[in-house]
């Protein structure tokens, strides 16, 4: 027997595909335009990047307080049901580890959401994948899947890379079926984008049961994705098991008070909202008038398109060719969907181009 020669790590780790980012750089190393991680085109609120500059030497408030305070004020909650997470995806990693082990089993559909296959591994739990519904979410189809070793269920609304919603009926019909000692993790990383009035109960549910957790994010509409700054709401003792596992300085100053001063400024959220909402009616629009090329927009209620190739242009050509065009947008392969490009929605010009491109494209194709 020989001795290992090096540290080994766990056999579940080892069969984690490592999350792969978007390219932001051309073949010649050449910025593109950047539309394959759903940022916001217009920015960050003023209000927000003049709140910058806090003490950088003094470590930040481990609790976010004032934040935190703030979150649970516009959303109507007790602050000590709010957690925050660098980033919503330390959030969605932390409620794997605190409820799932090996052995466990973690469910997400088909075409959800990349980082629940990390997040369901990294713990040693079992992933178990759902089928999905012309790209959505099927609820009975995932309720079947369900087993006494299902610990954690990961949904989306709007769910990433699809753009699909699950009305509010759905939800609950979902939380409903599902026995109550496993947790639900309803991620709204894009519920802003959606109308007011569009609420799919994610936040009464987690308010009213002991199983549930809605996670948030500041870096879509809020536009500060380079901050990291993510939250989530749920029973005290839900919030109290993230509390005891997150990096107990996991948001930094900076990014404290840059989405507190965020939260201040409800025109910029509402300004990005509209802007998404016309953008994207209008390009889905130029883009379904490629029907006959094979081109097909799913509807989206987020800040991106996936548009499948089901014709003589490919995904993958059209990827190069926007490239070629000074366009970055996300080919998703590894997910799935080779014949699939997520398309996020930026300034107008650039959308125009876009689907100007794609005509272009899809008219020359043989
Ligand atoms: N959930 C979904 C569905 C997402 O698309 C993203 C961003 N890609 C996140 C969570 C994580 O975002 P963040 O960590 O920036 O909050």
């Amino acid at each position: 027997t020989t001795l290992p020669k090096a540290p080994t790590p766990k056999p579940w780790i080892e069969a984690i595909h490592a999350y792969v980012p978007g390219k932001s750089k051309g073949k010649d190393g050449r910025p593109l335009i950047k539309l394959s991680a759903n940022e916001n085109p217009l920015g960050t609120s003023p209000a927000a990047l003049s709140a910058r500059g806090a003490a950088p030497a003094l470590y930040p408030d481990p609790d976010s307080g004032a934040l935190r305070a703030a979150i649970a004020e516009r959303h109507g909650l007790d602050p000590a049901r709010v957690v925050m997470g660098t980033g919503s995806d330390e959030l969605l990693n932390l409620a794997a580890q605190g409820y799932a082990g090996p052995g466990d089993e973690v469910i997400y559909v088909r075409y959800g959401f990349s980082v629940y296959d990390i997040a369901a591994r990294r713990c040693g739990a079992t992933p178990v994948v759902a089928p999905d519904r012309d790209y959505g979410t099927d609820v009975d189809a995932l309720l079947a899947l369900v087993t006494g070793r299902t610990r954690v269920v990961f949904i989306a609304n709007p769910n990433n890379p699809t753009g699909s919603y699950l009305p509010g009926g759905e939800i609950a019909r979902l939380h409903a079926g599902l026995p109550a000692d496993v947790l639900l993790v309803l991620d709204q990383a894009y519920a802003e984008y959606l109308a007011p009035e569009d609420d799919d109960g994610a936040m009464a549910l987690a308010a009213a049961h002991p199983n549930v957790l809605v996670t948030r994010t500041f870096s879509k509409i809020f536009g500060l994705a380079g901050e990291r700054i993510g939250w989530g709401t749920g029973a005290p003792g839900i919030v109290a098991t993230l509390n005891r596992i997150r990096g107990p300085f996991n948001v930094s100053s900076t990014g404290q008070a840059m989405a507190l001063a965020a939260l201040g400024d409800p025109d910029f959220v509402e300004a990005s909202r509209v802007h998404n909402r016309e953008e994207r009616a209008r390009f889905v629009q130029r883009i379904a008038a490629l029907s006959n090329h094979g081109l097909r927009p799913l509807p989206s209620e987020a800040n991106f398109v996936l548009v499948l190739f089901e014709g003589v242009l490919t995904a993958e050509t059209a990827f190069e060719g926007l490239a070629d065009r000074g366009y970055i947008v996300r080919w998703l392969p590894g997910q799935g969907l080779p014949q699939g490009l997520r398309i996020t929605i930026g300034k107008s010009d650039d959308m125009d181009a876009i689907a100007a491109a794609l005509r272009e494209m899809a008219e020359t194709a043989r």
